[in-house]
């Protein structure tokens, strides 16, 4: 039977045989590895996926979808989640885990904030997304790209775009192209924020009004004299400072709390 593409999960399923072959290429799923594919949906990138690991997890949010890849898969090959990968606990699945999927786009940035919760045990993952989104992801200080999702993915992850997928790789088409991108821990000495609450608190004000200079978004978190002593103007927006700006000022304002 044929499936009905459903847009509120975000279905557009990669139909292009050369693409789906250089996406898992670039993977490059090694037997035995513990690898995880977030919505599955036909099964484009599972089945080779499968075939060259032995065995994959996967979390898909559809029943319909599920009742297939059930019918297509022994446990033995694939391991079914079903449910919302949003709410999934990807700890549950041991370490050195590699993530990887074609995203439904109309939650990309929640689920990459939900992913990147678990750097700790991933050796790396490598998605689909919309192009714009990862262009976000990659941008560097200075460009219009560059904002909250850029900063609080670069403190966690090194990140590279790899190749754009054209619309007419995919069914139903969808309106915007479509990157491959690539993520990797960094190791966790290289992650000095004393407090990453604090600083996801302090990069989302920053960005909030990114038209206006972090000496009034940033009024209440710290004052023109200590990001003076960083060596950061207060004159500037946010869109100016590196990610290790907003770590020095994050720890700062750490250092500057009430014990
Ligand atoms: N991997 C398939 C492919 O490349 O053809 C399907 C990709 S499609 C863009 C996104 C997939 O994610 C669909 O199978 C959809 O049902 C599933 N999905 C959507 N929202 C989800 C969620 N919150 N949790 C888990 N899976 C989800």
């Amino acid at each position: 039977m044929t499936h009905r593409a459903r847009k509120r999960f975000g279905q557009n399923f990669l139909s292009d045989p050369n693409i789906i072959r250089k996406i898992v290429d670039t993977i490059a799923p090694q037997p035995g590895q513990n690898m995880v594919e977030i919505g599955p949906g036909l099964g484009a990138m599972t089945d080779p996926l499968c075939a060259r690991l032995g065995h994959l997890t996967v979390v898909e949010i559809d029943r319909d979808l599920i009742a297939r890849l059930r019918e297509r898969y022994t446990p033995e090959q694939l391991t079914i989640h079903e449910g919302d990968a949003l709410k999934f606990d990807f700890a549950t699945l041991g370490p050195d885990l590699r993530i990887v999927g074609n995203l439904p786009y109309n939650i990309s940035t929640p689920i990459l904030f939900h992913l990147a919760g678990f750097a700790a045990q991933v050796r790396d993952m490598s998605f689909m997304l919309q192009k714009e989104v990862v262009m976000r992801m990659v941008a560097d200080p200075g460009s219009g790209d560059y904002g909250r999702l850029s900063v609080m993915l670069q403190y966690r992850f090194r990140m590279a775009r790899v190749f754009d997928v054209p619309p007419g790789a995919f069914r139903p088409v969808p309106k915007v192209m479509s990157s491959i991108v690539r993520l990797v821990p960094r190791p966790p000495a290289a992650l000095t924020a004393k407090d990453e609450v604090l600083l996801g608190r302090i990069v989302a004000a920053a960005f909030g009004q990114r038209r206006k200079t972090l000496r009034n978004t940033l009024r209440e978190f710290i004052d023109d004299a200590a990001l003076g002593a960083l060596g950061i103007d207060p004159g500037l927006r946010a869109e100016r400072l590196a990610v290790a700006d907003y770590v020095a000022i994050a720890n700062a304002c750490a250092d500057a709390a009430p014990a």
